[in-house]
């Protein structure tokens, strides 16, 4: 990769410098990176995407060679207004870095979390006049902070409007792992908060095609660490609990894994107007047992973790992590070996088929 500083922006915008939340890169420009620790770091944007939280970037690094990584930029605090885009961009990158350092901190680590690959501040091209480390001069990327982590995925959200409802197979790997990173946090006593299906990507193995796909729980931002932390508020995937007192209770993230599961199976989510009607629709689902009903045509066990949580709701008592784990381990594993006698079975058939063609030749 060609070292190259980036021509951002130069002339003083005052409209975009004012909106931090409008800063744009650009495919294939180069980003320099100042990390705290590990000092420069450069990364080349591959892809542009935009997701419910805002902007993001696609970018690879000589040092990481087999990997894509996700790139957000967010606001300098100085910069920052009190919109909902800026705020947003500091969950994002501030308060994401500052969750995913406390993981790290704590001895945490999972496949199914993401893990921060550098965090600092944008070097931008010409001179810079800032007077302090921290502090920024009137170029508009000064003192952007940035956060690089990875791995870089699909977000289940855009999966589901691209090519529709999960297999069944999909939707039960995907609940083992969201409910595997949940109960990750929980060990640093740290609630994710905003479970939706923007926040949940899906990584391939780009090495070896035949791996399964992993689903990895991101978005730490809104995660709640002491009771003071208010979680997001999503009409569709917060927790009632969290709706109606805007805190979680222990089981606030496994009620949001059931309505992403129902969703990526394909349940109708009607469009919500406010609060009161989020509530409502809760409501009416629980009592109908709408969710079990869906998820039960998914699987069995899908059913089952539904009930329990449906018992769980709005009490002070603790998701069992540990048994739910190993009753989908016990589930996904079959279907793998399942997937492995398919594969296994198409094997032999091609083998008899070649052996079978050679014969022919040989015949000849
Ligand atoms: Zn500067």
């Amino acid at each position: 990769m060609k070292l190259e500083m980036i021509e951002l922006e130069h002339e003083n915008n005052q409209n975009l410098a004012s909106r931090g939340s409008r800063l744009k890169l650009s495919q294939s420009d180069i980003v320099l990176l100042e990390d705290y620790d590990q000092g420069l770091q450069s990364f080349q944007i591959q892809e542009v995407r935009e997701d419910g939280n805002g902007l993001f970037y696609i970018v690879v690094s000589d040092d990481y060679p087999s990997h894509f990584l996700n790139l957000y930029t967010g606001v300098h605090t100085s910069r920052l207004e009190p919109s909902w885009q800026d705020m947003k961009l500091w969950y994002q990158v501030q308060r994401q870095t500052k969750v995913l350092k406390f993981f790290k901190e704590q001895g945490i680590s999972s496949k199914h979390l993401p893990e921060i690959i550098a965090t600092g501040r944008i070097v931008h091209s010409g001179l810079c006049e800032k007077q302090y480390s921290k502090g920024r001069c009137d170029n508009t990327w000064c003192g952007t902070p940035m956060l690089v982590m990875c791995p870089a995925g699909e977000p289940v959200s855009s999966i589901v409007a691209h090519n529709g409802p999960f297999s069944a197979e999909e939707t039960v790997r995907c609940c083992r792992d969201c409910l595997a990173a949940l109960r990750s946090a929980r060990i640093a006593n740290i609630m994710h908060g905003d479970i939706c299906p923007e926040n949940i990507l899906c990584v391939h193995d780009y090495q070896d095609s035949r791996k399964q796909s992993l689903f990895v729980t991101v978005s730490w931002g809104r995660a709640v660490l002491e009771d003071k932390d208010s979680p997001s508020l999503n009409l569709h995937f917060s927790s009632s609990h969290a709706l109606q007192h805007g805190k979680l209770c222990p089981s606030s993230d496994v009620e949001s894994l059931v309505y992403l599961i129902y969703f990526i199976s394909g349940g109708a989510m009607p469009h919500q107007y406010s609060i009161e009607s989020a509530l409502k629709w809760r409501q009416k689902c629980w009592s109908k047992r709408i969710f079990q009903q869906i998820l039960g045509e998914v699987s069995p066990l899908l059913k089952a973790f539904t009930d329990y949580v449906d018992n769980l709701c709005g009490t002070p008592y603790k998701v069992d992590y540990d048994v739910w784990l190993k009753k989908l381990n016990r589930v996904v594993d079959s279907s793998v070996e399942k997937g492995k006698m398919v594969e296994k079975v198409l094997r032999l058939k091609d083998v008899a088929e070649s052996s079978g063609t050679s014969g022919c030749g040989n015949s000849l």
